[in-house]
């Protein structure tokens, strides 16, 4: 099919579908859980593992995390059991369900056995040629369903050209895909201990088919033999679904807009000479630069900027004592920042988290 037909047919649903959404409510309390893969297609395969079977493990101790703590929330899943699953369809579950998230869990592959890590997609155009091989790779899935061609329009997963149409994407949910990955990629490395290689962007069909918020989280790498013992262990999927899980719980509750503080909470005592410690509440990480006029931060007093892990991450307050950060935490978690957690500087320098762990456990 020519090219410029389907860009144009992209482009008028495009108009039509971002037009009906600003008059959509988001509805937070379905979130749909898509476990890459299934049936004929076992997606990446390593020395012994498939991906379909990871990522449908991970799926479902996720969803289960989050229907035996979250009652209000309804879990949604793509697939429950090893069968194949268009990718249209995958999206259709989400839009039909009117979710308030998707979640799409796969493991990565590459030719370079060393390469290690996590990374979260959100839809876009990609930067980078790393990343537009990954969305190939994962939207030649498509090549395994009957007569692909008419059901994407005529879009050819191999081909470069095909994901120019994403640069034309209207995302009105951008902001918030890119806060629930950033949310993900920091829980990936920091409870897991994984490798952070960032919130990423990319063409990936499931991603472009979803009207509501959506991520797609690669959790590693199968082609590394470390990774995929990992990957393929009760354990490391229970990990990975529980950092998945506490992003999911920080996306459905952070606020629109972070709340005032109250002047006192940031009148801060004189320097303790002894300690030359610095106690700060993290507040966000986001994996683009915000200027710190970003209304996210109006209000907010002694808000700075850390560079971590690949991240920037924002505080506020700069306490001298434990018992001062604790207090403005509570404050903060109360407002509705519920995993609001202290950070400790050294000189301005983020202490490693062993130590800060020691110190916060006095
Ligand atoms: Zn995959």
């Amino acid at each position: 099919m020519p090219r410029l037909n389907w860009c144009l047919q992209v482009l008028c649903s495009l108009m039509i579908s971002s037009h009906l959404l600003a008059q959509q409510p988001v509805n937070i309390h379905t979130v749909v859980i898509d476990a890459g893969h299934g049936g004929h297609d076992p997606g990446a395969i390593g020395q012994t593992a498939k991906e379909k079977n990871i990522n449908l493990a991970i799926a479902l101790k996720l969803g289960n995390l989050i229907q035996s703590t979250m009652s209000d929330v309804k879990v949604i899943y793509t697939r429950d059991k090893d069968y194949f699953v268009e990718l249209y369809r995958r999206a259709a579950i989400a839009n039909e369900a009117k979710a308030g998230l998707f979640i799409s869990i796969h493991c990565n592959a590459n030719n370079n056995h060393s390469l290690k890590g996590a990374e979260t997609y959100i839809m876009g155009l990609h930067k980078s040629e790393a990343n537009l091989k990954i969305a190939k790779l994962e939207n030649a899935a498509i090549l395994l369903e009957d007569d692909y061609l008419t059901t994407y329009d005529g879009f050819d997963p191999n081909s470069d050209e095909s994901y120019i149409i994403f640069s034309l994407n209207q995302n009105l949910n951008l902001d918030k895909s890119t806060g629930f990955a950033a949310a993900i990629q920091e829980q990936m490395e920091e409870r897991v201990g994984m490798h952070n290689r960032g919130v990423r962007q990319a063409g990936f069909l499931v991603l472009y088919k979803t009207t509501m918020p959506s991520v797609l989280v690669e959790t590693g790498y199968l082609s590394n033999t470390e990774e995929e013992k990992f990957l393929s262990s009760p354990k490391g999927q229970d990990y990975i679904a529980s950092a998945i899980f506490r992003a999911f719980k920080k996306f459905s509750t952070l606020p629109a807009k972070l709340p005032a503080e109250k002047k006192q909470t940031v009148t801060t005592p004189p320097p303790a000479k002894t300690s030359g410690l610095r106690y700060r509440i993290q507040i966000a990480a986001e994996p683009d630069e915000l200027d710190l006029t970003d209304h996210r931060f109006d209000e907010l007093k002694d808000v700075r900027m850390y560079k971590h892990g690949g991240m920037f991450k924002y505080t506020i307050g700069n306490e001298t004592s434990l018992e001062a950060a604790r207090k403005l935490q509570t404050e903060v978690r109360q407002k509705g920042i519920r995993d609001a957690f202290i950070v400790i500087f050294r000189n301005d320098e983020r202490i490693p988290q062993p130590e800060a762990d020691a110190i916060l456990k006095k």
